[in-house]
């Protein structure tokens, strides 16, 4: 007998696709295959273990392709989640800068209420089960060729997860059977991660320290987006949350193949009056004391041997140091990936336009956002939404 419902991959999109499906049809026999003997295993890391699963400010034009997503998500995106997230019996709070977390502050408790609702609505789950291909048979059927098997299904959904972090979730292997199904699958960039420059004498000086700074990206000497954060400084690169925000614009604008010149300038004094701190320097009479009540020390030094050699240069230095782009960090390491299934070839039920009765969920699909919790609002509700559109 074919399942009704076969997904691959064990995910939050897998997951609530599954749970909304079987609610609204508890007569339907759907299973899950999952590669690893151990689900969720990306859910149960994110938010450094704490699960950060929404955001007060859910919206669409935080994503690429944001159109898409404003059509999955329909109005109140948050308000469905957090009804989705309720009916498992969650507890959760949300920190001062709107991002949501389970009250536990432990990732592993989405995880759990997923996998106890899973089970309770006899969702099938066959573990250490590495799909290897799907497709279609002569009879309109979809064929699942996994290491322990063929199994059939009348829908499918893949929600494997992007080929960023492959110890915890998906390795692309997905995206040859979209393509044998006749989808493309744009160039695909790593994303949210480390973002490495030229300027290594000066980053490993300050290799460990964090600053509270704007960061600008500027391609071809405009400015293309800044943002505020925490900033901390690696040997060869710059990273913190803020980075890995700036590395999503990044990630973008490669993913486009365009020829581009990225530079980040970091401006430290973000918060002081500009004017004050000019004036302070140019009218002090040892500009490199003066420069160690304003900053960190180390970063006083940097700029003091770097860029000391007029009060011009140091003053510029404190607003606005430049640094050339060396490329994205490694994609092992990376929170995301910018790119996948084009958007264009999916309708907004997350059903491909191309084969019917095909569903691609999550990180697949070819958009992504920041870190706040925006990524798994995406998984959740594309799963949601495919989950009450299948009949
Ligand atoms: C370290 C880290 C921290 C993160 N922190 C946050 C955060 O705080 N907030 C946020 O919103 N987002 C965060 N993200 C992103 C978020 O985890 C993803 O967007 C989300 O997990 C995507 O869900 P998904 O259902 O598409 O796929 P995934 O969660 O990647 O799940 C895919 C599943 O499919 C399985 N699989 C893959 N291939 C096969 C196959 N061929 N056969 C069978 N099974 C297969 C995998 O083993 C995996 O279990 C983080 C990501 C990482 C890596």
């Amino acid at each position: 007998m074919p399942y009704d419902l076969a997904i691959v991959g064990l995910g939050p999109s897998s997951a609530a696709m599954a749970i909304t499906y079987k609610r609204l049809n508890p007569n339907k026999k759907v299973c899950i295959f999952e590669k690893y003997p151990v689900a969720l295993r990306k859910l149960s890391s994110t938010g450094n273990g704490k699960g950060n699963f929404t955001n007060d400010n859910l919206s669409p034009l935080i994503y690429d392709n944001s159109e898409f997503v404003s059509q999955v998500f329909g109005e109140n995106p948050k308000e469905k989640l957090l009804l989705f997230i309720d009916s498992l019996g969650l507890k959760y709070f949300k920190d001062e800068e709107g991002r949501f977390y389970p009250l536990s502050l432990s990732a592993k408790t989405i995880t759990h209420a997923l996998l106890r609702e899973l089970s309770s609505l006899y969702v099938d789950i066959e573990y250490e089960a590495f799909v290897e291909k799907v497709y279609k048979n002569e009879d309109g059927l979809f064929v699942l060729n996994t290491v322990n098997g063929s199994y059939t299904a009348k829908s499918v959904a893949l929600a494997t997860g992007s080929i960023n972090y492959q110890s915890l979730g998906g390795d692309g292997n997905m995206f040859v059977s979209l393509k044998d199904f006749g989808h493309t699958v744009t160039k695909l960039v790593q994303s949210n991660i480390y973002i490495k420059v030229n300027e290594k004498a000066i980053t490993k000086r300050l290799s460990g320290l964090r600053f509270n700074a704007r960061v600008y990206l500027i391609n071809d000497g405009e400015e293309y987006y800044h943002e505020d954060g925490e900033l901390l400084f690696k040997d060869n690169a710059l990273s913190g949350i803020v980075t890995f925000n700036v590395s999503n614009r990044l990630a973008r604008l490669y993913k486009k193949g365009l020829d581009c010149n990225p530079e980040i300038v970091i401006d430290f004094l973000k918060d002081q009056d500009t004017e004050e701190i000019v004036n302070y320097i140019f009218n002090s009479k040892n500009v490199y004391e003066s420069l160690y009540n304003i900053v960190h020390p180390e970063l006083a030094k940097v700029i003091c041997d770097n860029y000391g050699h007029s009060n011009k240069e140091i003053v510029q230095n404190l607003f606005s140091m430049r640094f050339t782009v060396a490329g994205l960090g490694d994609i092992e390491n990376a929170q995301a990936t910018s790119g996948g299934i084009p958007t264009t070839e999916l309708k907004d039920t997350m059903e491909s336009k191309i084969v019917d009765n095909l569903y691609v969920l999550g990180d697949l699909v070819d958009t992504d956002a920041p870190s706040g919790g925006f990524n798994l609002s995406f998984a959740f509700l594309s799963g949601i939404k495919a989950g009450e559109s299948l009949e």
